[in-house]
């Protein structure tokens, strides 16, 4: 038997999502409703592993986080860390995961795993996920060989790194993926295994400031460049744009986007979903090579979303001047 004393501390913060969901009554749609205490109480044997406090932070669907409410949840995290806690699980909405763990990691000062989790499938739904994926995010954080790999998300007993998961499913249980790159590792009897080691992070400090904000347009075919032209008049302190193919827009949107990297910094990544922008295959007006004599900077492998949440918080920092060796490093 496990003396209650000896087992690792392991702090729970709740942030709401369909984890947290349930029916008011039946025929309802599910809002979030339960709090830390009631999803611990659905996994009995976690207090076998660990001792547990629970810490309620939101009772929120996750697409109305915000960057504030994220920074606030670092600032609990880090605070659980610096008292003793071995490692923290934040159980969040599945909807913003890929970008609030993203977010996180690269805030994420610590060796400690900060582990994200989520559900699928609402608490008051036949074959819900939550304490399962609840489970496995404990395990996770427990595990030795977590630590260093900043913040990972663990759903459908997968691993994946902060910086490559995306959600790829609207519905189905098996909603993330690290496209081209795979899960780190898998829940295997109790414990991450990894499939590879530790990459060396790169961990930004606080931002100093909140107000500013990053624009993020998707280029489609045939689009006209109203909301992209009234950009820099509404005060926007960069842009992303996710491109076509390897980086592309149409040479009509080149051409603004030019105009407005004059200005502010001006990212250009992949709408695809998988695989780097290009940086010196495509010669027409719009591709890469254009974009970067323009003064663009291509986002290599990060998602146009990821790239927003850098790109904010190197702002943030008055640190834009450092945005292409963070790119280089994704
Ligand atoms: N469908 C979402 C979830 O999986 C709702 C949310 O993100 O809050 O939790």
């Amino acid at each position: 038997m496990n003396d209650k004393h000896n087992l690792p501390r392991l702090s729970l913060g709740c942030l709401g999502g369909t984890v947290s969901m349930q029916a008011g009554l039946p025929g309802q749609g599910v809002t979030p409703q339960l709090e830390g205490n009631a999803l611990l109480a659905g996994v009995p044997q976690l207090g076998t592993l660990a001792r547990i406090t629970t810490t309620s932070l939101g009772l929120l669907p996750s697409a109305s986080l915000t960057f504030q409410i994220m920074l606030d949840v670092l600032n609990w995290a880090r605070g659980e860390v610096e008292r003793g806690a071995q490692a923290v699980v934040l159980t969040q909405g599945t909807d913003t995961l890929e970008e609030s763990a993203y977010f996180l990691d690269l805030l994420w000062p610590f060796d400690a795993p900060l582990v994200m989790t989520g559900a699928m499938r609402a608490a008051s739904q036949p074959g819900h996920d939550g304490p399962a994926n609840l489970l496995a995010a404990v395990q996770v954080a427990l595990t030795a060989e977590s630590h260093g790999r900043g913040v990972l998300v663990v759903l459908n007993d997968q691993v994946h790194l902060a910086s490559h998961v995306r959600k790829t499913a609207s519905l189905a249980m098996a909603a993330f993926e690290s496209p081209g790159w795979g899960p780190e590792g898998g829940v295997v009897e109790g414990r991450a295994m990894y499939r590879r080691p530790p990459l060396l992070r790169k961990v930004l400090p606080p931002p100093r400031r909140c107000g500013h904000r990053v624009a993020l347009l998707e280029a489609c075919l045939d689009a006209d460049g109203a909301l992209l032209q009234a950009i820099p008049t509404l005060g926007y302190q960069g842009l992303v744009v996710s491109g076509f193919g390897a980086g592309h827009v149409s040479a009509a949107w080149a051409q603004a986007m030019a105009s407005i990297a004059l200005d502010i910094p001006v990212i250009v990544a992949t709408r695809t979903g998988s695989g780097p922008t290009a940086s010196a295959s495509y010669g027409f007006a719009g591709a890469e090579i254009d974009l970067q004599r323009k003064g663009m900077h291509m986002a290599g492998s990060l998602c146009p979303r990821k790239c927003r949440l850098l790109l904010w918080l190197l702002i943030g920092l008055g640190n834009e001047e450092a945005l292409p060796s963070w790119l280089a490093a994704r």
